[in-house]
């Protein structure tokens, strides 16, 4: 697939765009390297000022930044500016907190002085996915651009728009020029990037074979990464929780983005007492869903970013129905309009060996478990090989310190459902990835974290 913006709810081509050459890329690498050298220089309240400027930018455009976003990748426009406004909220919360983050850290030795400094790596690449297409990269460059690195963005070939906005608003903002930029080039083309000695890291969020070709060139050269992956989050219902509030989240947290988010619940594990009322109400609410054209304000649910999305998705859902699932309601894709439309769809019933046990459903599908009891809720959601996000409902305080302590995951979400939050670090274990993103840890993982000890 070419670097293009293609029209996810008609299938139009919009635009198309050449790759960057081995000598446009040298030109930015040079570039970047240049800005490095002085932007690490620059005091943090000047660092602050522009990202402030960044979030100005991000909150005064939001519906035209939502529209580009919803043009390339077919979220719906009202989550297209949320998305704006929570990169404004990244920006504006690294500008206040990052000179406490990184502020020296004294610590009592054998030294007269000793304690830690946090220093810039240098030109740092991100390959991003394109399904929050600003905010994976607003979280990845405020706390790195913060700390006195310099941003290079691989953005996914479906997003080239977003990707160049992103560039002008930092621009714009008053980052030097070479501080922030944007590279469009394919994947074939990372390798050889991320293999220059001028870059000093990278961070991918996407899929598991992305993640481990960018961590073996990487590994290769003693670099290091970050990595953000898929998911397949549990949902877990247990009888003393509160079913209104847990189905209706559960609705939120499959469909969010059009069911294409890392975190998004995926598998919902509900014990049997409460599983029939479980089901039934949540098969009443994907009933009304409205799925169309993801710029109407009355849209619940747009179509998905690529037919290749669709495709795996439906592949995964097929192979269910064929080994015996059965369908509650959707199952096929929207065949009667162009565009990538897939309907809510919500499956129950797993013989041993579908898809169900360990892949990543990348789409509006709903997986419906039954369990005896929270015994085997927690051997369930640990079964697959990821290890992201979990969200685990009951009233009972044993219960949530149970769940907390014994569930694999990145995050444990009690009576809600799985957020990134400035405030909070993200990441995943297991095959989900590894590092962390926001608060604290994000910034802390592309520095020098040097010692200095005087005597
Ligand atoms: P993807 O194919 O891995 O694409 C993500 C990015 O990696 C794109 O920029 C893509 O470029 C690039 N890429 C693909 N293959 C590569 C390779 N071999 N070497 C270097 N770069 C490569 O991911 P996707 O399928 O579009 O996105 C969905 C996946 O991302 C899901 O698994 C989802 O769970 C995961 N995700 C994780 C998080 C998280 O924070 N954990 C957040 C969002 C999404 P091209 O577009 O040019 O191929």
């Amino acid at each position: 697939m070419g670097i293009a913006t293609i029209n996810p709810a008609t299938g139009e081509t919009i635009k198309t765009f050449e790759p960057l050459n081995s000598e446009s890329i040298e030109a930015k690498l040079a570039l970047a390297q240049r800005a490095f050298e002085s932007y690490r220089k620059t005091p943090m309240t000047q660092r602050s000022q522009w990202l402030n400027a960044a979030a100005d930018i991000l909150e005064r455009d939001k519906v035209s930044f939502g529209k580009i976003m919803t043009l390339e990748m077919g979220k719906t426009l009202k989550s297209a500016i949320a998305e704006a406004e929570k990169c404004a909220l990244v920006c504006r919360y690294y500008a206040e907190h990052a000179p406490e983050f990184l502020a020296d850290v004294p610590a009592t030795t054998d030294a007269s002085k000793s304690f830690v400094r946090y220093q810039p790596l240098g030109l740092i690449l991100a390959v991003m996915p394109w399904n929050f297409p600003f905010w994976q990269v607003f979280r990845f460059a405020a706390p790195a651009l913060m700390a006195g690195n310099v941003g290079l963005l691989k953005h996914a070939s479906n997003v080239p728009q977003c990707a160049l906005a992103i560039e002008e608003i930092l621009a714009q903002a008053g980052f030097p020029e070479g501080v922030f930029q944007t590279l469009l080039i394919g994947a074939n083309q990372v390798k050889a990037v991320v293999s220059d000695p001028r870059v000093k890291a990278a961070t991918l969020t996407g899929s598991e074979p992305a993640g481990a070709s960018l961590a073996a060139t990487a590994g290769e050269q003693l670099k290091k990464t970050v990595l953000e992956l898929g998911g397949s989050d549990p949902f877990i219902v247990l009888e003393s929780a509160d079913l209104d509030a847990a189905v209706s989240t559960a609705v939120t947290a499959r469909l969010i983005n059009n069911g294409q988010s890392c975190i998004a619940a995926k598998r919902f594990i509900v014990v049997d007492a409460i599983a029939d009322e479980f089901e039934r109400r949540l098969v009443e609410k994907y009933q009304v869903l409205k799925i169309g054209d993801p710029m109407d304000e009355n849209t619940d649910v747009g179509p998905l970013a690529t037919p290749g999305i669709l495709e795996d998705l439906d592949k995964l859902v097929q192979i269910c129905i064929e080994k015996g699932s059965k369908v509650l309601i959707g199952g096929k894709p929207l065949s009667d309009r162009p565009g990538n439309f897939y309907p809510p769809t919500i499956l129950s019933n797993f013989p041993p060996g579908t898809p169900a046990d360990d892949e990543e459903f990348f789409g509006p599908v709903a997986l419906l478990f039954r369990v005896k009891d929270m015994e085997e809720a927690i051997a369930k959601a640990n079964s697959t090989s990821f290890g992201l996000g979990a969200s685990a409902w009951t009233t009972n305080e044993d219960e949530a310190e149970r769940l907390i302590e014994e569930i694999e995951a990145g995050a444990v979400f009690i009576n809600g459902m799985v957020k990134s939050d400035p405030r909070l670090p993200f990441g995943g274990i297991k095959r989900s990835g590894y590092g962390r993103e926001l608060a604290i840890q994000g910034i802390h993982e592309f520095v020098n974290v040097k010692t200095v000890w005087v005597k």
